[in-house]
C-alpha cells in the first residue's frame, strides 16, 4: 500500500541525474498540483524517461530532491512511493488473466482478497474492460492491452500515475481514442498524471500544462495555448511546429512589434525576447505563411492537397526554404508571394541559446 496518502503537490527541486560523465538531467525544478495532467514533452534522448524513472524511484537521482508536500520521497524505494507506472510496451504477464494482471500489484502488497477484488473490479470498470476480465492479454487488441496496463497502474490507488509514451505502439486511430480514455481516467482519479511523450499533438490535446525538455533541461512550462502560440525560445518554437525560420535584420522596433528586412523584403513580427540588434530569426508556422498577392516572393517547388487547404514548399530570397499554405493548387516553378499576420511571426535572436 502507498504510505503517502493524500497530498496536494509534487515538487522536484533541482533534480539531476548523471550517467558516468554525462549530465542527463540538469537541475529540473517543477511543482505539480493534485488533479493536474502534466505532459513531459521533448525529442527522443532529452531525458524524459530518466526523469520519470527518477520520480518513480526506479532510478536513483544524482542531485536534488523530490517532495510530496513536505515529505521527501527521493530517498524512498519505489514500493514505498507506490506510484502507478504505464510503459510503452504494456509489460503484461502473458499467462495471467486480465483480472490477475490488474490485481498483481495488490497481491504483492498483500491487500486482503475482498478489498483486492473490489479494487480490481473498479479499475476494470474505469478502463471499461469488465467483460474481458477472464481473457489472456494475447486475446485482446493493443488498445485493450494498454487499458489493462492502465488498470493495473490505478488499482493500487496511486497518488501519482506515470505514463511513458503509452500510446506509441498503437495505430493512429486507436491513439486518438485512447487519448480520450486516458483523459477521462485521469479526471475520474483526481490524482496527478505525468505523461511522457515526444508527440506535440498528444501533449497539446491531453495536458493541463506542458513541460518542454531539451538536452536534460526544462525549456518552458506552460498551458497548451502558451506553448502553441507563445513559445519563449527558438528551439521550443521549432519543436512546436514553427517550421519556417527566416533569417533577417531588424529595420525598426515599436515596442514588441518588429519590422524586419528579409533579403530586401519587409516582414513584420513580434519580438519574443530582448533582441541584441544583430541578426534575427523569424519563426512562422506553415499554416500562417499564406500564398497571396503580396509579401515575400518565392518559387514554388511542391504543393499538395491536405483536405482543408493546400500546403507547399518554395524557395525564397537567398535560397531560404519556405513552407506555406495556399487556397488553391500552385504549380512547381510558379512565383508566389507569401505573407503572415505579424502577430503570428515570432522574432528571436539568431544566436538564441
Ligand atoms: P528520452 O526518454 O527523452 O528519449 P532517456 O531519458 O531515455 O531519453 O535518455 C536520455 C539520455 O540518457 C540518452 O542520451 C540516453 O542514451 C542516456 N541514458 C539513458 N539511460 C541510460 C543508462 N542506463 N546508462 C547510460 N546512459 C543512459
Ligand atoms: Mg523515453
Amino acid at each position: 500500500m502507498s504510505t503517502l496518502g493524500s497530498f496536494s503537490t509534487l515538487k522536484l527541486d533541482k533534480v539531476g541525474r548523471d550517467f558516468g560523465a554525462m549530465n542527463v538531467l540538469k537541475d529540473l525544478s517543477l511543482t505539480i498540483r493534485r488533479g493536474e495532467f502534466i505532459a513531459l514533452l521533448g525529442p527522443s534522448g532529452c531525458g524524459k524517461s530518466t526523469a520519470l524513472n527518477c520520480i518513480a524511484g526506479l532510478l536513483p537521482t544524482t542531485r536534488g530532491s523530490i517532495w510530496l508536500d513536505d515529505k521527501r520521497i527521493d530517498t524512498l524505494g519505489p514500493e514505498d512511493r507506490g506510484f502507478g507506472m504505464v510503459f510503452q510496451n504494456y509489460a503484461l504477464f502473458p499467462h495471467m488473466s486480465v483480472r490477475d494482471n490488474v490485481g498483481f500489484g495488490l497481491r504483492m502488497r498483500s491487500v486482503a482478497k475482498n478489498e483486492a477484488d473490489k479494487r480490481v473490479a473498479a479499475a476494470l470498470a474505469t478502463v471499461r474492460l469488465t467483460d474481458q476480465a477472464a481473457k489472456l492479454p494475447g486475446q485482446l487488441s493493443g488498445g485493450q492491452q494498454q487499458r489493462v496496463a492502465i488498470a493495473r497502474a490505478i488499482a493500487v490507488e496511486p497518488p501519482l500515475v506515470l505514463m511513458d509514451e503509452p500510446l506509441s505502439n498503437l495505430d493512429a486511430k486507436l491513439r486518438l481514442e485512447m487519448r480520450q480514455e486516458i483523459r477521462r481516467i485521469h479526471a475520474s482519479l483526481g490524482s496527478i498524471t505525468l505523461y511522457v511523450t515526444h508527440d506535440q499533438d498528444e501533449a497539446l490535446s491531453l495536458a493541463d500544462r506542458i513541460v518542454v525538455m531539451r538536452s536534460g533541461v526544462i525549456r518552458q512550462i506552460g498551458t497548451p495555448e502558451d506553448l502553441y502560440q507563445r513559445p519563449a525560445s527558438l528551439d521550443v518554437a521549432e519543436f512546436m511546429g514553427f517550421r519556417n525560420r527566416l533569417p533577417g535584420r531588424v529595420s525598426s522596433v515599436m515596442g514588441e512589434r518588429i519590422s524586419l528586412d528579409f533579403g530586401g523584403d519587409k516582414l513584420e513580427g513580434m519580438a519574443r525576447e530582448q533582441l541584441d540588434g544583430k541578426g534575427v530569426i523569424a519563426a512562422i508556422r506553415p499554416d500562417d505563411l499564406v500564398a497571396g498577392t503580396s509579401g515575400v516572393p518565392a518559387t514554388v517547388e511542391v504543393c499538395e492537397y491536405r483536405g482543408h487547404a493546400f500546403f507547399g514548399a518554395a524557395r525564397g530570397p537567398g535560397g531560404a526554404e519556405l513552407f506555406f499554405r495556399a487556397s488553391q493548387r500552385l504549380k512547381p516553378g510558379e512565383t508566389v508571394h507569401l505573407a503572415a499576420d505579424p502577430t503570428r511571426v515570432l522574432v528571436f535572436n539568431e544566436t538564441a541559446p
